[in-house]
């Protein structure tokens, strides 16, 4: 894989993909930026060497020209972050003659961020024609965001077809910490399995097993695997066409020597939303009407207890309904303990997990904290990348 170390890319145009898909409130302001200072690095090398950039990014899930999925703030943004001295334009268009036009208007050394990819239809179905028309607007194509990677889409596996390619560094970084996990990771290894739903972690779970030492399961999902091994778990999240699935975990654990580690106990209520009632049961006393939200405090202790002596961390998926606050404590309690375990090398991977993290203010307690959602998921489950393959030479 070509790095953009390995490349001078003084007055030329490059065209970087990168991963602003920050997340947006209501009015469509930005409540994390982390995505956008991800990026910053990658900007900065190129910049310095008087690149003239052509950014690309999607942002939301549009589905008509929707206003608040508009680049425009993100360009904003991203020049106040650059400070004054760096023009930083968006545009209207995706590709044709304006933006060609506005692109003749930016001086080396500056910034045009095309309108969110996702507006063109041509984005996620690859179609070669956009990223043909794309990469007219460039020398070089820059690829940073690994996030996108597990897609063939037209911005990510197409431009590469026109244009030499090379990875940028938030790219590398992700493949560095990832490799690192998934071929050295240092024993005890210990995955903090959360997150609601075990059909959506069965890939990462079957991959990990055989490298764990301990696995380590609350959140939603925890439910499944009680269910399978017979408690009675009232209302709270179960996929019933998971129970076998979950059952066929646990026995492949036994089979690799990885310890389980289950909850013990629960905070439970009426309405996850609106609750109007809420207690902390034991294992096996659920009430038939309520549901399970958080791991209960004397779960919190035995995570921490067996989270301790690890050497290597995955934190995947939070422990309970964190986003609200009355169920937030289990999460919070077991990501704060990464600031206490100095000696091991904690990861967290998952978009939901990574907005906890972030919530809390403990983002600092992580050796890394991976952007990739879904393609992160896939890089640890030992897949190829298609947006990472086309890098190759
Ligand atoms: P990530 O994005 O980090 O991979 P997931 O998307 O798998 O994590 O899971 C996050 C979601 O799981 C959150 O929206 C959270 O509310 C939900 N969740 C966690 N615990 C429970 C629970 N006990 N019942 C229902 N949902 C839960
Ligand atoms: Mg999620």
């Amino acid at each position: 894989m070509k790095s953009i170390r390995d490349h001078y890319f003084s007055n030329t145009t490059v065209l970087v993909r990168v991963d602003m898909n920050v997340p947006l409130d209501k009015q469509g302001n930005i409540t994390s930026e982390s995505r956008i200072l991800a990026a910053v690095p990658t900007l900065n090398f190129l910049l310095s060497q008087k690149a003239k950039l052509v950014l690309i990014t999607h942002l939301g899930r549009p589905k008509d020209h929707e206003a608040i999925f508009q680049t425009e703030k993100l360009a904003l943004r991203v020049g106040q972050i650059l400070g004054p001295e760096v023009i930083v334009k968006s545009t209207q268009d995706i590709v044709g003659p304006s933006v060609k036009k506005q692109l003749q208007e930016i001086p080396y050394g500056g910034i045009l961020m095309l309108e969110n990819i996702r507006f063109h239809p041509g984005e996620v179905k690859g179609d070669i024609e956009l990223a043909r028309a794309l990469s007219e607007l460039g020398d070089t194509y820059v690829n940073d965001a690994f996030s996108c990677c597990h897609r063939d889409h037209a911005s990510v596996t197409g431009i590469p077809d026109f244009l030499p390619s090379y990875a940028g560094f938030q790219l590398e970084k992700e493949i560095a910490e990832l490799t690192h996990l998934n071929t050295d990771p240092q024993s005890p290894f210990v995955l903090l399995q959360g997150g609601a739903k075990v059909s959506s972690k069965l890939g990462l779970l079957k991959a990990l097993l055989g490298k764990l030492d301990k696995l380590i399961i609350g959140g939603g999902m925890a439910f499944t695997f009680l269910k399978a091994m017979g408690y009675s778990v009232g209302q709270s999240l179960v996929e019933e066409d998971k129970i076998d699935v979950a059952e066929g975990i646990l026995q492949l654990a036994k089979k690799t020597n990885t310890k389980v580690v289950l909850p013990t106990d629960f905070v439970v209520t009426d309405d996850a939303h609106q609750p109007t009632y809420t207690a902390t049961v034991p294992l096996g006393e659920i009430p038939n009407d309520l549901m399970g939200v958080d791991i209960g405090p004397k779960t919190v202790q035995l995570f921490v207890e067996e989270l301790s002596p690890a050497a290597t961390i995955l934190f995947n998926g939070p422990m309970g309904i964190f986003e609200v606050p009355a169920f937030n404590k289990g999460t919070k309690e077991l990501y704060a303990l990464a600031g206490t375990l100095k000696n091991a090398y904690k990861v967290a991977a998952g978009g939901d997990t990574a907005a906890a993290i972030e919530t809390f203010g403990y983002v600092n307690y992580f050796t890394y904290i991976s952007m990739g959602g879904g393609a992160t998921l896939a890089y640890i489950e030992g897949k190829q990348l298609p947006g990472i393959l086309t890098l190759m030479d």
